[in-house]
């Protein structure tokens, strides 16, 4: 099979072939239809991440067809739909998974960080970390779901029952949580970067009642915030735009340092917090809810060769919407 590898970090990622890999006990193999690009990608290529396994074979917003059962899987058939989220195992007895916290798993294993992953024709995965995405919407559309959808829908839940919210960053993840927020009846206020009219004018087109720079400030205060660009710097200036008692929940893996701020400005019990990974409820209750929604992607396909370019695109901000390779 034809694969995107990274050696090591901060080197461009080797288009190889290799041999197809065989599903062990508990796992399928997986023809890869759609591979989302992630901004986590990035901090993995980048070496932003400490702890990926070399090499490796990145992505983690894969949806493909079941191609082969390892031994005593019954929950998939071949043929059948499936998507692959980052969280690809997780010990099962540690306080946090014995709790309903496995996101927080003291030994977990991260699709495309330390699994091989959906760079690549073929994949193999934990059946039981992988879900049925029947439907009719494209293979391509749904992958975004994956981690963006996901992580911005368990950022969203973070938030509360907040009517007015900002999304810092709009992105992959933003566009998708505007539509779910939305959807919920919220009124969105969406912050990109000085002068970004398009992504400004993106937002507007999905129903966000404002849209402007990150340093301007809605004309009202807002009930929470989330922050997708991993910029440490928007911190203080999210605290600045919620009201007392408001939430900025924190949607990246990684952040560039949070400068010192003023004790005032989350005075009043205004809390920050980060969000880590998700749960495979979280992804049940998703997967449930984007089509009813029903949400649409704003998807760039590009051919899997084609991956370098692709997270180049993202490292220099130059895309609306989400990146999906194509094998
Ligand atoms: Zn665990
Ligand atoms: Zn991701």
């Amino acid at each position: 099979m034809k694969a995107m590898v990274l050696d090591k970090p901060c080197t461009p990622l080797r288009e190889l072939e290799l041999p197809t890999p065989q599903p062990a006990a508990g796992q399928v193999l997986i023809k890869v239809a759609a591979c989302g690009v992630c901004r986590t990608d990035l901090h993995v290529v980048d070496g932003d991440l400490k702890e990926p396994k070399l090499p490796i074979i990145p992505g983690h917003e894969i949806v493909g067809h079941v191609a082969a059962l390892g031994a005593g899987v019954t929950r998939f058939s071949i043929g059948e739909r499936v998507g692959i989220p980052w969280l690809g195992r997780t010990c099962g007895v540690c306080r946090y998974c014995l709790s309903g916290q496995e996101n927080l798993c003291d030994a977990p294993g991260f699709t495309g960080y330390q699994i091989d992953s959906g760079y690549a024709e073929y994949t193999v995965a934990q059946a039981g970390y992988c879900f049925p995405i029947p439907g009719p919407q494209g293979d391509a559309d749904v992958a975004p779901w994956l981690c963006a959808g996901l992580i911005g829908h368990r950022a969203l839940r973070m938030a509360g029952d907040a009517e007015s919210i900002g999304l810092y960053g709009f992105g992959a993840a933003a566009h998708l949580v505007a539509q779910v927020a939305r959807y919920e009846g919220r009124r969105v206020y969406a912050f990109t970067r000085v002068g970004d009219r398009q992504a400004q004018d993106f937002a507007i087109s999905l129903g966000c009642a404002w849209a402007g720079a990150s340093e301007e400030r809605p004309a009202t205060e807002l009930d929470a915030a989330i922050i997708f660009a991993p910029v440490g710097s928007l911190v203080p200036e999210a605290l600045r735009a919620v009201r007392k008692g408001g939430t900025v929940v924190l949607g990246g893996i990684h952040m560039s340092d949070i400068p010192a701020f003023p004790y005032a400005i989350i005075w009043g019990e205004r809390v920050v917090r980060s969000v880590a990974n998700l749960t495979r409820r979280d992804a049940a209750e998703f997967l449930a809810l984007a089509p009813k929604v029903p949400l649409r992607s704003r998807v760039v396909p590009m051919p899997l060769a084609d991956a370098n370019l692709a997270l180049e695109r993202l490292r220099s901000g130059q895309l609306t919407g989400a990146t999906v390779l194509i094998p």
